[in-house]
């Protein structure tokens, strides 16, 4: 009977990948990351079209979720009214950790052109923002591109650091 014998040195290497368990965690997290379905005004159509086919969301490993429980992103589509602000803070608190926040537009980074007594200036008054997106409204280019920013961004963490709370503002 034929015996096939492997000789790994002479022929391309040991066939072993060598890593860190932080780069395979972070690997995971990043190619895994699950937004909350939370839009709040029109940027949230931009952030609709962003899931749908032609952007194709899923080929990211992004899928979105219809419960915070099962989210570990939190994209802020749109103008946060304060009658909302504890809404929003309620969910963001239910998403279990790691997770992270792309405010999405001029209206969720600032209040956008609604300087008014009713609008929140900024979502990272109530939540810690991890990226900024601005326009009014994003394309869904770009926030495919802020999704590849908070995937690099991932992938640079210790994935067992304790990081401290991040600042509101
Ligand atoms: S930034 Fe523009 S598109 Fe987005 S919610 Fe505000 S007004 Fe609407």
């Amino acid at each position: 009977m034929a015996r096939h014998e492997v000789n790994y040195l002479k022929n391309s290497g040991i066939p072993i990948a060598l890593t860190t368990i932080d780069s395979l965690l972070n690997w995971g997290r990043s190619n895994s990351l699950w937004p909350l379905t939370y839009g709040l005004a029109c940027c949230a159509i931009e952030m609709m079209a962003a899931g749908g086919s032609r952007f194709d969301f899923d080929r990211f490993g992004t899928i979105f979720r219809a419960s915070p429980r099962q989210s570990d992103v939190m994209i802020i589509a749109g103008t946060v009214t304060k009658k909302h602000a504890e809404f929003t803070r309620r969910l963001y608190d239910q998403m279990p950790e790691p997770k992270w926040v792309i405010s999405m537009g001029s209206c969720a980074n600032t209040g956008g052109m609604f300087n008014t007594y009713a609008t929140v200036q900024g979502v990272d008054r109530i939540i810690p923002v991890d990226i900024y997106l601005p326009g009014c409204a994003p394309r869904p280019e770009t926030l495919q591109y802020a999704l590849m920013v908070l995937q690099k961004k991932i992938r640079k963490q210790k994935a067992f650091k304790k990081t401290p709370p991040k600042r509101l503002v």
